[in-house]
């Protein structure tokens, strides 16, 4: 394991130094992005690793790996506090699993979703397991792409009012995936989420959605020239192979 601490340092250090140079180009605040570690692909001992590195937001796409993973961390002393978000593909019968586990849901892709998280978020407070609402993003499907899941644009336009009344969520922003493969795309598909979230954001006063959960390991450093607040990476972070260009 040292030898593979080692490579996810050195490239810990390589990803922060193209974050802050993203940043810099577009004259935003140090550190006003985070860096999540997506470690859907690894297991615990990788994710001990990362924490070592010095990583402490965690990403995952299934409710059963969530779980496991905290639970395997849970047994390990003097850990520095970690956080797990879900964002992935979320079934309505696995919503219970991830309650009250992860500090947020990225993969809010339907209202029919919300509203199932939301309900089950208000009968878990009414019976005390849960003490707030459940912090949460809207995915956007702004590429177009039929493979991708998420609202579309005018999906979001027309059921942001209802959205907004549901009180077992806390909308905190938006979240995209880009199509792989072209970055210029890809930046234009976060521009458009950051638009979408500007429009979205004037339209209803009081409602916050300053997080832009946007940018992967092949395209994070064009997700923050367009605003990204939260680069979800994955290979880049925990495969020694993956080439950083
Ligand atoms: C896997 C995954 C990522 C990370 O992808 P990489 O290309 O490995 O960085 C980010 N977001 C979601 C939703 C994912 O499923």
């Amino acid at each position: 394991m040292d030898e593979y601490l080692d490579a996810i340092r050195h490239r810990r250090d390589e990803i922060m130094a193209r974050v802050d140079e993203a940043l810099e180009r577009s004259r935003r605040a140090p550190g006003s992005v985070r860096v999540m570690a997506v470690s859907k692909t690894v297991g615990t001992p990788q994710v001990l690793a990362a924490i070592e590195a010095g990583y402490g937001l965690f990403g995952e796409n299934r409710p059963q790996e969530l779980v496991r993973k905290l639970g395997e961390l849970a047994e390990v002393s003097d850990l520095p506090p970690v956080r797990f978000d879900m964002i992935g593909n979320l079934q309505t019968n696995k919503i219970n699993a991830v309650l009250g586990r992860a500090a947020c849901i990225h993969s809010v892709s339907s209202l029919h979703l919300a509203e199932a998280i939301s309900s089950r978020v208000q009968r878990r407070i009414e019976s005390g397991e849960l003490a707030a609402a459940q912090p949460v993003l809207l995915e956007a499907n702004v590429s177009g792409e039929l493979s991708k899941s998420g609202f579309t644009p005018d999906e979001l336009r027309a059921a942001f009012p209802r959205l907004s009344e549901l009180r077992g969520i806390r909308i905190q922003g938006l979240m995209t995936m880009a199509p792989r493969g072209d970055k210029s795309v890809a930046r234009s598909t976060f521009a458009s989420l950051r638009e979408l979230r500007d429009e979205l954001a004037g339209d209803w006063p009081g409602v916050d959605l300053a997080e832009l959960s946007c940018g992967m390991s092949e395209d994070f450093s064009e997700a923050i020239l367009e605003g990204s607040t939260l680069v979800r990476l994955g290979r880049v972070v925990f495969d020694p192979a993956f080439e950083l260009e």
